[in-house]
């Protein structure tokens, strides 16, 4: 049986300026396989013609997008029609069209017809007689399509079966999903219509990035990337070079497993970077997205169900972060899956695993630390002839994990939180002394763990010492990864306390992680290496 053709990244053209033949060659340069003109935004029909009349490399497709559908032409249907009869002449390969427009009259239908190959749609409908030429010219492919920039009504499967019924060669549905719960739902109709009918379903904006990456696992005909951040035709485009480098587009295949990070928000996230390089290198065939999902446990719960349900997207592994680790935990129970010892005592999991149908949990972030605080504290305790004393800044899911690995170090521990409830919780589940919030700066300990978000980009100037005081301490462990050398660590560094960065930290948990679920050690190095190469291009 032959395969049907790898599902094509396409550019928008979306401006006149540097020359439409530029603009091509660039996206076409970096991998462009279709090129599709926004007629609407161009706004320059003497550069389309002279394009079209031009040489090709790849065909293109002719948009020109009303305004009731997010496009730029607010002009009549019959000058619009008549820019399509103009340019389709022209042959630019494919039509776009919304079903809306083709839905509003037989006489529209009809000259669309003259352009396009309309199966379902017969050009004589209207009663004209069609000459003999256009009756025998080879036409362009029409693609029939519908935008909702507002939501991703629950009816998927209606809207996407008028577009069918449509007899559009190709259709198209642009919806804009709530988060990735909306996501997978279009994922799973994408699959169900793409063996059938040539078919492109997105979701729009940054809960949607995972159908645009996935749209080649599901046969997509086309999937829309940008050639730089910043100039989408639609929201949550990604880059050419997103597309191919992150997210290794051209590797991705009807078996490739899914792995992603399930957390609110997930932009902000290295993770797809290290781990799709870590399983690039080592050969495995398989992606890691961004899946954005809202705060609380109705909503993690769901998006578990949806990827349960739908055991065909092949998620087989979830990184969860900020604000879903006890939601994990928690769904993990309540389904009667198991979950590591360090996990079970963090009562939080940022790792799960998929083998034979079930879900395990582990909390890699307790593992890494625990490693972290294994060296720090080396020599420690046989210098002073006591217990290490370790000092936790934070109450949340990180110091969580602080606590679990300084309780298996052996150290005797103290907590200090803004919200004194919390921290008592805390010091309540493992053990531990209480130091008040405004009394953090006197308190004397060997290793100061920083698990608060204070100094967290946009707000690296902030350092959760008043006044950049520092308690007596001879190592300070941050948790903040981004900016690298948070306020903190410059003031420790400028007393000649040891640091350790939030990198170490993110890159150990990433590790155990990579470890967890593919049964392998990541490349040594890689993953730091590509964070560093992230660091330069992040905000
Ligand atoms: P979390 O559960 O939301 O906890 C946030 C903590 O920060 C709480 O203790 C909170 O205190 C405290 N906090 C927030 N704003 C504060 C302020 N203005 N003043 C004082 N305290 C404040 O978050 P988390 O998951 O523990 O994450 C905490 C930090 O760790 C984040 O910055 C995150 O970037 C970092 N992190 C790093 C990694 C890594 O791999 N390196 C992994 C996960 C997280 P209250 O209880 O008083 O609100």
């Amino acid at each position: 049986m032959t395969q049907p053709p790898a599902t094509r990244l396409c550019v928008s053209i979306v401006r006149n300026n540097p020359s439409l033949e530029q603009q091509v060659a660039r996206a076409v340069a970096q991998g462009a396989e279709i090129i599709e003109l926004r007629v609407d935004r161009i706004e320059d029909a003497a550069a389309v013609e002279r394009l079209l009349h031009g040489p090709r490399r790849v065909p293109f497709i002719l948009t020109i997008r009303s305004a009731a559908e997010g496009g730029g032409w607010d002009g009549d249907d019959a000058e619009r029609i008549a820019l399509y009869e103009r340019f389709g002449l022209l042959m630019p390969g494919f039509v776009d069209i919304e079903l809306a427009t083709l839905e509003r009259s037989a006489n529209l239908r009809q000259k669309v017809g003259l352009i396009a190959h309309m199966p379902n749609c017969p050009a004589g409908e209207t009663g004209q007689a069609v000459s003999s030429e256009s009756a025998s010219r080879v036409r362009n492919t029409l693609i029939v399509s519908m935008h909702d920039y507002r939501t991703t009504p629950d009816d998927l499967s209606v809207v996407l079966n008028r577009l069918i019924d449509s007899g559009a060669s190709i259709i198209k549905a642009a919806f804009t999903p709530d988060d990735a719960r909306d996501a997978l739902r279009i994922l799973t109709q994408l699959a169900r219509v793409a063996p059938h009918r040539p078919a492109i379903v997105i979701g729009m904006g940054e809960s949607g990035v995972a159908t645009r990456i996935l749209a080649r696992k599901f046969g997509a005909f086309l999937s829309f990337a940008t050639v730089e951040a910043g100039q989408t035709s639609a929201p949550g485009q990604l880059t050419l070079h997103e597309m191919q480098g992150v997210y290794r587009w051209f590797s991705i295949d009807r078996s490739t497993r899914v792995f992603g990070l399930v957390g609110w928000p997930t932009s902000h996230s290295r993770s797809p970077q290290i781990h799709n390089a870590a399983m690039a290198q080592c050969g495995i065939n398989a992606i890691y997205l961004p899946f954005p999902v809202r705060a609380g446990y109705e909503s993690f719960a769901q998006f578990m169900q949806n990827v349960n349900e739908n055991p065909h997207l092949d998620i087989d592994g979830l990184s969860v972060t900020i604000p879903h680790k006890e939601n994990a935990y928690r769904w993990l129970k309540e389904q009667g899956g198991s979950c590591s010892a360090l996990a079970e005592r963090c009562r939080a999991v940022n790792t799960l695993r998929k083998s034979g149908g079930t879900w395990t949990g582990n909390n890699t972030d307790a593992i890494a630390m625990t490693a972290i605080l294994s060296s720090a504290i080396s020599g420690v305790s046989a210098a002073a002839g006591r217990r290490v004393r370790i000092l936790v800044l934070g109450a949340g899911g990180v110091a969580r994990a602080a606590v679990a690995a300084a309780k298996e170090q052996g150290a005797d521990i103290a907590i200090c939180n803004r919200t004194p409830e919390r921290a008592a919780t805390l010091a309540g589940d493992f053990g531990g002394a209480l130091i008040r919030w405004e009394q953090r700066a006197e308190a004397v300990a060997d290793v100061l763990i920083q698990c608060t978000s204070v100094g967290m980009w946009p707000g690296a100037e902030e350092c959760p010492m008043p006044g950049d005081a520092l308690p007596s301490v001879a190592c300070v462990v941050e948790t903040i990864y981004n900016p690298r050398t948070t306020r903190l660590l410059r003031v420790a560094a400028q007393r000649g306390c040891r640091t350790v960065d939030g990198a170490e930290l993110f890159i150990r948990q990433a590790e155990a992680q990579f470890e967890y679920w593919h049964g392998q050690r990541p490349p040594e190095g890689l993953m730091r290496c590509v964070l560093e190469e992230s660091d330069g291009v992040r905000p």
